[in-house]
């Protein structure tokens, strides 16, 4: 697997999208997409600006694969107005509410990834409302409180494909170092039988869905 991240090859540099993913965390989700994209679609949730869709979009185009990447582009909790990871820019002072779409919109377009990314702007539990396409992949990297964790976990793992994986972002498991909401549902994962923990890499925990 390492030769993957070795020979990742991304269509735009991801330091020039905004976004809290550090540069091993996405070539390692380049690698479990790269990995899983035969088995089917990939589906990310919370995709802000698009540096995660980035290096998810760049493997999965490689195999003519598509991501679907869900978000109501209004901004998770700690983006808000007065919160701590709020970025101005991202305001639309109008609807007096963040919206990040026209940035990611931008970001697929310099990326000449439109036809590998599918966006939904739409929150998880509406997307996923009548979901029924299997995945190969799913990355959970949406809300932090915990309802919205379990959300996203309930309403997208079931889909997943045996051999399929699910990537979490934001893993601590020392309640000091950050929120536990992303570590609570990696844990209920490991605990469901379902699935058999992998490699963790920074804060980037995956399972892999046992085969039947
Ligand atoms: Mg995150």
């Amino acid at each position: 697997m390492k030769n993957v991240r070795q020979s990742m090859a991304l269509p735009l540099d991801p330091d020039s999208v905004k976004g809290f993913l550090d540069p091993e965390e996405g070539a390692r989700l380049y690698e479990l997409a790269d990995l899983t994209a035969s088995l089917g679609p990939c589906l990310e949730v919370g995709s802000y600006c698009g540096k995660s869709t980035l290096y998810l979009g760049a493997a999965c185009r490689s195999h003519g694969q598509l991501v679907y990447a869900v978000d109501h582009h209004r901004g998770s909790e700690e983006h808000q107005k007065g919160e701590a990871y709020h970025d101005s820019t991202l305001y639309d002072s109008e609807a007096e509410r963040m919206d990040t779409f026209p940035e990611f919109r931008r970001n697929v377009d310099r990326a000449g990834l439109t036809d590998t990314v599918v966006p939904i702007v739409a929150g998880t539990q509406l997307a996923g409302r009548h979901w029924q396409i299997p995945l190969g992949m799913v990355f959970i990297d949406g809300g932090h409180s915990e309802a919205a964790a379990l959300a996203d976990y309930r309403t997208w793992a079931p889909h997943l494909v045996p051999g399929g994986v699910l990537a979490i972002h934001d893993l601590f498991p020392d309640p000091q170092a950050g929120g536990q909401a992303p570590y609570h549902i990696y844990q209920l994962a490991a605990a469901s039988g379902l699935f058999e923990p992998l490699e963790t890499v920074g804060t980037l925990g995956a399972l892999r869905r046992f085969d039947l």
